[in-house]
């Protein structure tokens, strides 16, 4: 038994030195536009409704059963992959026990299908969305990485903001690079650190004193 532990303390000490590795490719700069969930997959739904970076408005696309979802382990910090009725198992990468679901979202949940994942996620997290025929949504989702080292929040402002005036906000919550898009009514931010609930809502309350509402459907999408 000990020595079962102690190989197990190793193996996972050989992941957690992984992580680094493993979250710079995660967050490598991917060719396809970032997307975020713009209004909750309710239960048993199986179409999103996506909001994609640049674009205008929000498009909704079907999960196909044989979609590629996942994330990073919380825990481990390792990639996680499964088909969308896998969501709920328990992640293999580390001795963590729990669901894949609960690795992604971060807290408990009570089903633990990617709806409730998705539905669980700090408003703007980041979705790297890839659909069966390339730019086309309505072709449906073939893959579906939840990243949360970018974040994609649609905004209305009654000022003109620049980039460095929400990057000052930004920094302290680990942003290193924001981009205004559509006309200033998306705000992309690439990050340092994981995005959180936290982290939204003081993003929200700094924009706020900007004269800058974050325009989602408040009460459909999530903030945990
Ligand atoms: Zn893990
Ligand atoms: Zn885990």
């Amino acid at each position: 038994m000990r020595k079962f532990s102690f190989i197990a303390a190793i193996c996972f000490m050989g992941s957690v030195g992984l992580i680094s590795n493993a979250a710079a490719k995660q967050t490598a700069k991917s060719s396809t536009a970032v997307s975020t969930i713009f209004t909750a997959p309710k239960e048993g739904s199986t179409t999103v409704s996506l909001l994609i970076a640049g674009g205008s408005k929000a498009v909704d696309a079907t999960v196909n059963d044989n979609a590629t979802m996942g994330g990073i382990c919380r825990h481990c910090g390792m990639p996680l992959r499964f088909k969308p009725a896998n969501a709920g198992k328990v992640c293999d990468m580390c001795p963590c026990g729990d669901p894949m679901t609960e690795c992604i979202a971060w807290i408990k949940l009570k089903h633990n299908d990617w709806q409730e994942m998705l539905r669980a996620l700090p408003a703007g997290t980041g979705l790297q969305v890839a659909f069966k025929t390339a730019g086309n949504p309505a072709s449906g989702i073939s893959r579906l990485i939840v990243d949360r080292r970018v974040v994609l929040l649609p905004i209305e402002s009654k000022t003109d903001p620049s980039d460095s005036q929400i990057l000052k906000w930004a920094k302290p919550l680990g942003g290193t690079k924001v981009n205004l898009l559509n006309g200033g009514k998306q705000v992309e931010i690439t990050l340092k650190s994981d995005w959180t609930g936290q982290k939204e809502a003081k993003l929200a309350k700094d924009l706020n004193s900007l004269g800058i509402q974050i325009a989602f459907k408040s009460d459909e999408v999530a903030s945990q």
